[in-house]
């Protein structure tokens, strides 16, 4: 029987744009079209190559999560390059078809556990991940892994925020231990994906592959975002301690990653708590300023994209906790300049960017006001009415020269009207007067500074 209704894919959208940020869902889902479902297997049309390899990196777990519970069970995805794309999914194409020869994959499935396993991806290097004070011990411990898995440091437990580069340092290991010795057995894997697989096979009595898997033909198990596990999931958390202590025994390497800290994964049997925390645990944060700029300018690099000092500044200051957003913004920057041939101003970056970027309150006269109010003890309504003693007077001039520092939009007019109703001339002295003192006088200075720091403009 046809069931009449939306289709699977308009079903999954609507999720995906619940759940995920405007510009991820329209720079990377709403390009792609349903090809065909046949119940098991989807088949979805995407602009070009890129486009599929940046879901599958980024969103390849949300995807399947999301396909399996619209439609009830795991789906397979199959992509093709769909060339009925919108304009700005030609702009992506545009940017995205330099040959990249790490891709070769074009039917991907996923959420089958007798598919083959999710892959190493060549992309995740050390030599690709920039190495600041936010990663320097991950990355250290990561690389002395890699040299010799299994005998230093096992199991290794990075954990952090998401898009900090955990995966990238987990599969820079895997790479790193191919690349000496392409005969150690790496199974790279997930919490969820270990979990799909035992809940499948234990279901077709097909343990004996399961275990064959995972503790037999394994040198080197990494094991990303660990999280991931239920509390409910008790036999999978079972079977992954005896796992674990068959490896560790065997002293084959362990490595997993984590957004949190052991001791805060609450989900997690005590004891599997302590047998990852009983190696070495190295934890990656947010990227200072200095660490952003070096990976813009590494990926623009990789990108033979030309970024001028300001917009990298730009970009860096704009996205402050998440790697995978900078990587967004660049993607973004890159598909537009490459579609209009537009040379990459601060301007146009600005634009460009405009709507991924939080929207940044807009000062207030108020709040200004309120704060210089605040700093001298007195009253909002001192400053914006007429008496005249030296502290208000002084008071009043500093907020109004704020008002006019800060706020784009303050006209004098507009601050004279702010300030209770006064002559715009008023405004105008008391600006000139704060800012010529301000530069004869280092204490006033400091005064200012910290007032500016205050309204946290
Ligand atoms: P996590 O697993 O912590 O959520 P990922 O490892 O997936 O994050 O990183 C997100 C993206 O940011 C990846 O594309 C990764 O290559 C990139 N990235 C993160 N940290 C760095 C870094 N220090 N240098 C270069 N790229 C990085
Ligand atoms: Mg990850």
């Amino acid at each position: 029987m046809l069931l009449e209704g939306p289709s699977t894919w308009t079903r999954v959208l609507e999720k995906l744009e619940n759940s995920t940020p405007d510009y991820v869902y329209k720079n990377w889902f709403s390009h792609i079209r349903e090809l065909g479902f046949d119940g098991s297997r989807i088949s979805l049309g995407v602009p070009n190559l890129f486009h599929r390899d940046w879901i599958l990196d980024h969103y390849g777990d949300l995807l399947r999560r999301t396909l399996g519970s619209v439609v009830g069970h795991p789906v397979e995805v199959e992509f093709s390059v769909d060339p009925r794309g919108s304009a700005a999914a030609v702009a992506e194409a545009r940017t995205a078809e330099r040959p990249k020869p790490d891709v070769q994959i074009s039917v991907v499935s996923v959420g089958d556990p007798a598919a083959p396993r999710a892959k190493i991806n060549d992309r995740y290097t050390f030599d690709s991940f920039v190495v600041g004070p936010s990663n320097q011990l991950a990355a250290a411990a990561a690389l002395a892994v890699a040299d010799k898995p299994g005998r230093v440091y096992n199991p290794l437990f990075i954990y952090g925020g998401s898009g900090l580069g955990k995966t990238h340092l987990l599969h820079a290991i895997g790479n790193r231990i191919l690349e000496r010795d392409p005969g150690v057995r790496l199974v790279p894997t997930s919490a969820e994906q270990f979990l799909n697989e035992f809940v499948v096979l234990l279901r077709k009595g097909r343990m004996e592959d399961f275990r064959r898997k995972f503790r037999q033909d394994v040198d080197v198990l990494m094991m990303d975002d660990i999280q991931f596990l239920k509390k409910e999931a008790q036999e999978t958390q079972n079977e992954l301690f005896h796992t674990f202590n068959e490896l560790h025994a065997a002293q084959k390497a362990i490595i997993l990653t984590s957004d949190v800290h052991p001791n805060e994964l609450a989900n997690l049997e005590s004891r599997l708590r302590s047998r990852f925390a009983a190696g070495l645990i190295a934890d990656v944060f947010e990227p200072p300023f200095e660490v952003r700029v070096a990976i813009l300018k590494r990926k623009a690099e990789l990108e033979r994209l030309h970024l001028s000092d300001d917009v990298v500044h730009f970009v860096a200051n704009g996205f402050k906790r998440n790697v995978r957003e900078l990587e967004g913004a660049l993607t973004r920057l890159a598909a537009h300049t490459s579609l209009t041939g537009k040379p990459l101003t601060l301007h146009y970056a600005e634009e460009i960017l405009h709507d991924m970027l939080p929207a940044k309150q807009a000062l207030s006269m108020d709040h200004v006001i309120k704060v210089a109010a605040r700093y001298y003890r007195l009253e909002v309504e001192d400053l914006k009415g007429e008496r005249r003693t030296r502290p208000i007077a002084h008071a009043r001039a500093v907020a109004m020269y704020f008002c006019r520092k800060l706020i784009a939009k303050a006209s004098l007019p507009a601050i004279a009207d702010g300030f209770g109703g006064k002559h715009h001339t008023t405004v105008l002295s008391a600006v000139e007067k704060t800012a010529e003192r301000r530069a004869k006088d280092p204490e006033f200075a400091r005064e200012l500074e910290e007032i500016e720091r205050q309204i946290g403009a």
